[in-house]
């Protein structure tokens, strides 16, 4: 697919759910590499990450596009265009929009994670590595169903 065609796309993607034209450009940039898609405050530019289509397909790729327009909107607008804000969760949900701008899976264009924690469990001392930390709490032991310790690695 060709910038060209994106363009046409989010046109098409904006009237249709958001009832407003998306009036800057649009394109493709094979240098994102952890995100679906980001929307440029300056230029008001949005930029979609191509290796999604190939990966996802146009329907994940049109929810890429649905969030990025909500990024867009309520930015022009002068509304709360950030994730954390109220108006952007809202307007996300009614159009349907990804939740996040949404990563790549590992080995695509992206780094995996290393693992930096693991949960040890006080029982039996089997231990399972995580890359995020995580409550140890709400988890218990795979083999013995122990409680389990988090510990940096
Ligand atoms: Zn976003
Ligand atoms: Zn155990």
């Amino acid at each position: 697919m060709e910038n060209e065609e994106l363009q046409q796309w989010i046109e098409q993607v904006s009237l249709d759910h958001f009832g407003v034209p998306f009036t800057h450009e649009a394109l493709f940039n094979r240098r994102l590499t952890t995100t679906g898609g980001r929307y440029m405050l300056k230029s008001h530019r949005i930029e979609i990450n191509p290796h999604q289509l190939e990966v996802y397909g146009r329907e994940e790729v049109e929810k890429i596009i649905k969030h990025e327009l909500c990024h867009y909107h309520l930015h022009i607008r002068g509304r709360g265009y950030q994730h954390r804000d109220p108006e952007f969760k809202a307007l996300l949900q009614k159009v349907g929009g990804s939740r996040f701008c949404q990563s790549l899976p590992d080995g695509k264009g992206r780094k995996p994670l290393p693992y930096r924690y693991k949960l040890v469990c006080k029982s039996c001392g089997t231990e399972y590595l995580r890359k995020r930390k995580v409550d140890p709490k709400r988890y218990r032991c795979g083999r013995c169903a122990g409680k389990l310790l988090l510990r940096e690695i």
